[in-house]
């Protein structure tokens, strides 16, 4: 019999469940506390829970764990970088960033992504497979438990595209969001995509108050194709589209992700057509200097053309800001820590 996630199961699931092996209702909330409010790793550690009872468990179910493999910290600003093994000898990325209104960790939805995004580490090497609402949930977990405060906001914007891994990615904010659980609330959720319109609908559609940041990256469509193959299935015009979809919907601002690579998408021009593109839009502009990785030979736009970018938006009425590079002293950019690890275990 192959052993049930227990920790990707909702409280409704686990209730279902328990009562499935002839346990009382109460049991579900119980365990699903010890899950996901004390985060234990083992049914060991549930004092309140009978011998009888966590041998049945441990028989028909398993407990997500991640390994801690490596931490970077940065000496600048705190950030911390968290390499983490899966059970199946896979690895993945978390950051967690410190800002005065709180922590924020930033986790992966997938091993990999098949995104195919020109500026990206963690498409290179392709999609292994996406990650279960625990595994996702775990990486939060972990690293609050490392620095043992609370962790207080959550973006989806590490490797994987959220939204390819849709079901579980919905799982993960049912869990979550849970008041038996972190009960982190919806607002302090963002979930970043690259632009798969239909999915992007489905989550509008779904009225949920989290934030949903679109990986724009360029002013047109013929730029964004060279940037991004999902440009090629999506026009930018009908992802701009899912985007006031999704505020009529929910009523939530979403953020546009714009990494500046220079002499690619950091002209006049750029700043001109971006404009067109949002105008009149509840929306906000992120602007990213785009972390160089070996790979590709793109290069960041110095800091005078960026400042300019910024004032150019401003003067058209659009709300931007400039992101703050985080951890800029430990590999920078998604996906590197991650790709580095695993290059070197290749060469061994
Ligand atoms: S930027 Fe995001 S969607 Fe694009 S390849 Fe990288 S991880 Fe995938």
């Amino acid at each position: 019999m192959e052993k049930i996630d227990i920790k990707s199961m909702n409280l409704e699931e686990l209730t279902e469940f328990m009562e499935g092996i002839g346990e009382k209702k109460f049991r579900a909330k119980q365990i699903y506390q010890w899950l996901h409010q004390k985060r234990v790793d083992s049914f060991e550690e549930m004092s309140n829970i009978s011998k009888d009872l966590k041998h049945k468990l441990e028989e028909q179910t398993f407990i997500t764990s991640l390994e801690k493999i490596d931490v970077q910290i940065s000496k600048i600003d705190g950030t911390r970088k968290y390499l983490f093994a899966l059970s199946d000898g896979n690895v993945i990325e978390s950051v967690l960033m410190r800002y005065k209104h709180g922590n924020s960790v930033c986790i992966s939805s997938q091993v990999g992504c098949r995104m195919g995004c020109k500026f990206c580490a963690s498409t290179l090497d392709g999609l292994v497979r996406g990650l279960t609402p625990a595994e996702m949930m775990d990486q939060i977990y972990k690293i609050g438990k490392d620095i043992d405060e609370r962790i207080s906001n959550v973006v989806v914007m590490g490797t994987g595209e959220p939204m390819d891994n849709f079901d579980n990615l919905i799982k993960f904010i049912t869990l979550l969001t849970d008041e038996n659980g972190l009960n982190i609330s919806q607002r302090n959720l963002t979930v970043s995509t690259c632009g798969l319109v239909p999915k992007m609908k489905q989550l509008a559609d779904m009225k949920l108050q989290i934030t949903l940041a679109l990986s724009l990256h360029a002013s047109n469509q013929e730029k964004r194709k060279t940037l991004m193959p999902v440009a090629n299935s999506f026009d930018i015009h009908e992802v701009i589209d899912a985007c006031k979809y999704y505020f009529e919907k929910t009523n939530r601002r979403v953020t546009f992700e714009y990494s500046l690579v220079g002499g690619v998408n950091d002209t006049d021009e750029d700043a001109k057509e971006l404009t067109e593109l949002v105008k009149g839009m509840n929306c906000h502009i992120n602007l990213i200097p785009v972390n160089p990785i070996k790979e590709r030979d793109f290069v960041q736009s110095n800091a005078k053309v960026i400042s300019a970018f910024k004032n150019k938006l401003e003067k058209n009425g659009i709300n931007v800001t400039i992101r703050r590079e985080m951890g800029r002293d430990i590999d920078g950019a998604c996906g590197q820590l991650r790709k580095k690890y695993i290059d070197r275990k290749e060469t061994k």
